[in-house]
């Protein structure tokens, strides 16, 4: 049998070091490399892979240049991402030059196919032109966040942005469906700086030479479509990518695998998982009322408190929980550092999701067919959770400040009546989308496997030709 053209291609991936950016980035290598691709991976110092979770990469640390200062700022995650642009491009590109010399004289045949870099990581378009390789983006989040964000110096020329407290409710007739409480929003040391990042970010993307999206065109075909009119470049929407991939652990965070055991314990669609993933944090006053509302709504429940989930604070989060908080329970509640998040969203005890709207979370509750229940905290969380209440109507959502009453209300509306019944039917319709996309002949497949070809179409002529 004829051996597949691209055997003897290597692909450089590069993440942007936040958890919600390496899952997908390592997904995606898994898949590449189950096609045959050879992969190496660049990685920050920062949150860097362990390499033993992946043994068929060869993995490559960048010297990031960050302070410990700076590397702990991962609570303003736009200034971290900006300064990663400016610290990672010399590196970068000796780290390229070298690998491009290196198989000039391996004399082993492989060939460097191109580097696939994350969207937030905008400087790489400049180092990749200096080394002649083309350039590929995964862009981590969804489509309809990134029309949005498209639309910043619009949404800035027109006043709704930065954001006004007064005028939170008021429609943007530019964007259906949406008010100005759903734009994009981050608390940051400059809230400029990080609408000027999204707007490079766009930019620097559309500069590609070809895009990757964890994400289904069943899904996003509207804003797919307003896409399609401004760049005029490949784009694979080939997710979700854990379609393919078995759940692989990253290696950063351990998953607390208690919760699988707990689980099984638990009735058919009874248990309401709770995470916001793996950067949001809330204050003292939102855990007691999390807790609380929990407790208060009688359903079992899986919570996902991060070390680090409650801000500011010097001892465990379990300290602020109150007195017999556990006791009163009766094992009604499972409380874990960090969960097994793909496994939990497939099992058949989960009845609702309460999540921050991550892109990740949201596609893995899609692929669970798991109802959600949406509190976005910033960026594009704000978008997604807009999208899934009220334009996909897989979930609701908990706006305004976090009170035990309203958590009680809102899991009972989901969990029974007509509303949660009508939700729950549209999401099994979407979580059946996503398995006929990613079968043979289906949206994903398809789009994956057109994206092997122009991998490995692509001569290395056309190297020299992206200058
Ligand atoms: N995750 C996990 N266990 C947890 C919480 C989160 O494995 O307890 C994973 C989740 O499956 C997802 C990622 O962390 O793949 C979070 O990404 P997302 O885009 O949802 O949010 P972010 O962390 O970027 O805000």
């Amino acid at each position: 049998m004829e051996e597949p053209t691209h055997h003897h291609l290597r692909l450089i991936l590069f993440p942007s070091p936040l958890q919600g950016h390496i899952n997908p980035m390592l997904q995606l290598a898994h898949i590449l490399h189950s096609n045959s691709f050879s992969i190496t991976i660049l990685h920050t110092k920062l949150n860097s892979p362990d390499p033993s979770h992946h043994p068929h990469f060869t993995f490559l640390s960048l010297d990031d240049g960050l302070s410990q200062t700076e590397s702990s700022m991962e609570e303003d995650i736009i200034e971290l991402t900006r300064l990663i642009n400016v610290k990672c491009v010399d590196p970068l590109r000796a780290c390229l030059r070298k690998l491009l010399d290196d198989q000039q004289v391996s004399g082993t045949g492989e060939r460097i196919a191109c580097l696939i870099s994350d969207a937030a990581l905008y400087a790489t378009r400049e180092v990749a032109e200096s080394v002649k390789l083309r350039r590929i983006v995964l862009r981590t989040g969804g489509v309809s966040s990134f029309v949005i964000f498209k639309e910043i110096p619009m949404l800035l020329e027109k006043g709704y942005l930065p954001i006004q407290e007064s005028r939170l409710d008021e429609p943007i007739p530019e964007i259906e469906g949406f008010r100005v409480r759903d734009l994009p929003a981050m608390k940051t040391a400059s809230v400029e700086r990080y609408y000027q990042l999204l707007t490079s970010m766009v930019e620097e993307t559309k500069a590609s030479s070809g895009l990757i999206w964890n994400s289904f065109e069943e899904l996003e075909h509207s804003a797919l479509d307003t896409l399609c009119q401004e760049f005029s470049l490949p784009i694979f929407l080939i997710g979700p990518f854990q379609k393919y991939s078995a759940a692989s652990s990253d290696g950063v965070r351990t998953p607390d695998q208690s919760s699988i055991a707990w689980l099984d314990k638990q009735e058919p669609k009874s248990v309401i998982y709770v995470s916001f993933g793996s950067v949001a944090a809330i204050d003292a006053n939102q855990f007691l009322e999390i807790a609380t509302g929990l407790a208060d709504s009688n359903h079992p429940f899986l919570w996902v408190v991060r070390p680090d989930l409650v801000r500011g604070l010097d001892s465990e989060c379990h300290e602020l929980l109150p007195d017999g908080y556990i006791e009163m329970l009766g094992g009604r509640g499972h409380i874990v550092k960090w969960a097994p998040q793909q496994e939990v969203l497939k099992h058949p005890a989960v009845g609702a999701f309460w999540t921050h709207n991550g892109w990740n979370s949201t596609l893995e509750s899609i692929c669970g067919g798991v109802p959600m229940i949406c509190m976005p905290f910033f960026s594009d969380q704000v978008i997604n959770a807009r999208y899934v209440s009220h334009i996909w109507k897989i979930g609701v959502q908990l706006e305004g400040r976090v009170e035990r009453e309203k958590i009680v209300e809102i899991i009972k509306r989901l969990m029974t009546g007509n509303e949660g019944e009508e939700i729950r039917k549209t999401m099994c319709q979407f979580k059946e989308k996503v398995q006929v996309c990613t079968s043979a002949g289906g949206s994903s497949h398809n789009a994956l496997q057109n994206f092997i070809s122009f991998i490995a179409s692509s001569s290395p002529l056309d190297l020299e030709r992206i200058t």
